[in-house]
């Protein structure tokens, strides 16, 4: 079984093709960012979202030669006001890698309130068939809060939309776990 971080690869490997506009909405170290420009390719659009300098700098550097990837120093809960107007409806997938910037001093990370919000806009920005994957790390406190908020807000989605839930159940702390949702219609 694979990691959650791959699930979310593996599904949507299959679901993204060249020229496709996507959303980093963590960018964290990059290696999201760096992996979708290279499914979308040099004719995709790549708008990836951070609140920290150290993540922002280490993903310039690893995306430098993928132009086209765009990068924002700001939180995913303004997504709807950075995006180009002609992005809303036709992006392809949303990646959400929750947590803590690894390596980094714990003192930022994304909490449910602000991860809602910014789900709720990338739901508006998503095109018909489109996905947006959520990584949750339900092992630390703030984590568990934000993980249970986001099952909760999932659940009640209206059938416009189909919601998954990947988790693996047999471990000592609650470990990563994987949702998905997709626009049906
Ligand atoms: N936990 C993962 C990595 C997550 S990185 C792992 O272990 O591999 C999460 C990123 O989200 C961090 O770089 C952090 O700066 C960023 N972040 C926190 N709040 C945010 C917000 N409101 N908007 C956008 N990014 C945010």
């Amino acid at each position: 079984m694979p990691r959650a971080t791959e699930l979310a690869h593996l599904l949507l490997r299959h679901a993204l093709k060249p020229g496709d506009w996507v959303i980093d909405a963590t960018v964290g170290n990059g290696h999201d960012t760096l992996w979708l420009a290279q499914c979308v390719g040099p004719s995709g659009r790549v708008f990836g979202f951070d609140v920290q300098m150290e993540a922002l700098a280490a993903t310039t550097a690893r995306v430098h030669d993928h132009p086209q990837v765009t990068l924002f120093h700001v939180g995913h809960e303004h997504l709807e006001e950075h995006l180009p107007p002609d992005a809303k409806g036709r992006i392809a997938a949303v990646l959400f890698n929750l947590g803590f910037l690894p390596g980094a001093s714990k003192t930022v990370t994304t909490r449910a309130e602000t991860t809602i919000a910014a789900l709720e806009q990338a739901l508006g920005a998503l095109s018909i068939g489109g996905h947006i994957t959520l990584v949750l790390y339900p092992g630390h406190a703030e984590g568990a809060l934000e993980a249970a908020a986001l099952r909760d807000y999932a659940r009640q989605l209206p059938g416009a939309f189909v919601a998954s839930h990947f988790a693996r159940l047999n471990t000592r702390r609650p470990a990563p776990e994987l949702l998905v949702i997709e626009r049906l219609k």
